[in-house]
């Protein structure tokens, strides 16, 4: 049973995000940024985020080239455009907010490896640069082909290179926890380990249940307004919104010797992705391989897959080079239907954010920040 002075000062509060991820992180920043005298508490149910946020590669990036044809293709010029533009300028808000340093910011550019299946496309790369040229003020993808002996790769994988200066990666561990600290500072208080099991709105304020996890008992938070940030774990509030779960498989190596190559790459329309942190490589993806799968908030490994990642680390990346896994992990996003984030009205008091996709370092500063507009 709570007592008078737990039910007095922990439980009441101005508004409550269910989720501490990026984006849980992001609206909360974002009210207390504009309004800090109100009461803004963050319940997470995992003792650190528990879903994407902590999880992920740290690309810092916007689309790769035959990404954007193939959202071309399936939501049209206005859509796809303004989605690199909102993930564009979410890096910059990120990147603002927490600072550079602070999250391990490293601009060494984006690259994508292109294979035979997708050289047709290739001829499309100057259609691509005009209809993002407002964005970046020059050509955002130029192509490097002279780098793929540079880097290592095998070049009857790997026919042509495409180089973008403007795409950047950071530290994904580094982020959060400066993340945490900021929003710690600017007086939220977050929970961890905070199950929110369900909500229920009365006339003037909305009741939020938590199982405690050391009793068996229900604590009950109340607020003025309710933001559920929970991505790939909403559907269990709000299932009529459809959010469909998406596991990735992430890889990473031990040091590799004389590694010849730096930067963040994507391979594959953005299905694989791999980076260099330090003398590592991080390489995760390959859900396409095995969607049906995949398709879980189950964080477990897929063998398929991880043999797949392996497979093209010694077969196309670091080809004849010797290399080790260290580990291997996995993340869950949230999907939409059509890839793009939304901001829902449940009610007056309730909102659902889901945002991110698989690109949430670049559009959850974006979204909460329009969100809260
Ligand atoms: C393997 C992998 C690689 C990725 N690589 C990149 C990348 O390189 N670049 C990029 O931009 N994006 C990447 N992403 C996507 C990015 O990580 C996500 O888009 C982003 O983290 C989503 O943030 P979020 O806050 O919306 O969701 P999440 O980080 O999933 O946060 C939701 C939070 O809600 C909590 N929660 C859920 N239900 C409840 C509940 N009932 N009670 C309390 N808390 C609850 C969860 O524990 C979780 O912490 C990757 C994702 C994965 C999985």
């Amino acid at each position: 049973m709570l007592s008078f002075w737990e039910k007095n000062s922990f439980v009441n509060y101005d508004h409550i995000v269910i989720g501490g991820g990026v984006l849980g992180l992001s609206v909360a920043c974002e009210i207390m940024e504009k309004f800090p005298e109100r009461q803004v508490l963050i319940l997470e149910k995992g003792i650190f985020p528990e879903g994407a946020s902590t999880k992920n590669a740290g690309f810092a990036c916007f689309g790769s080239f035959t990404e954007i044809l193939s959202d071309l293709k399936n939501l049209g010029e206005k859509k796809t455009v303004k989605l690199v533009s909102d993930r564009w300028e979410g890096i910059g808000l990120l990147r603002k907010r927490l600072g550079d340093e602070n999250i391990g910011f490293l601009n060494y550019g984006g690259y994508e490896l292109i294979d035979d299946r997708h050289s047709g496309s290739m001829s499309q790369l100057g259609m691509v640069n005009d209809k993002l040229r407002h964005i970046f003020n020059e050509d955002v993808y130029s192509r490097e082909n002279e780098k793929i002996n540079e880097f290592g790769f095998n070049p009857e994988k790997v026919t042509s290179l495409i180089y973008s200066r403007f795409e950047s990666q950071i530290d994904t561990g580094k982020m959060m926890r400066t993340f945490q600290r900021y929003a710690s500072s600017l007086g939220i208080n977050i929970i961890n380990g905070c199950n929110a099991l369900s909500y229920s709105e009365k006339e003037n304020y909305v009741n939020v249940f938590v199982k405690s996890i050391s009793a068996d008992e229900r604590i009950t938070f109340s607020c003025k307004s309710l933001t559920v940030c929970a991505n790939a774990f909403t559907s269990k509030f709000l299932p009529e919104l459809k959010i469909k779960p998406g596991r990735g498989q992430v890889i990473i190596t031990k040091p590799v010797k004389d590694l010849k190559f730096k930067g963040a790459f994507h391979y594959d329309e953005g299905f694989y992705y791999f980076r260099n942190y330090g003398n590592r490589i991080i390489f995760g993806g390959g859900r396409n391989l095995d969607f049906e799968k995949e398709e879980t908030d189950e964080f477990s490994s897929n063998d398929k897959i991880l043999y797949d990642l392996k497979e093209k680390l010694s077969e196309m990346i670091l080809y004849k080079q010797e290399f080790e896994i260290d580990f291997s992990w996995s993340g869950i996003m949230g999907f939409t239907e059509n890839k793009l984030p939304f901001i829902k009205d449940i009610s007056d008091r309730v909102k659902c954010i889901v945002s991110c996709n698989g690109m949430g370092i670049a559009l959850s500063s974006f979204t909460a920040r329009e969100a809260l507009k």
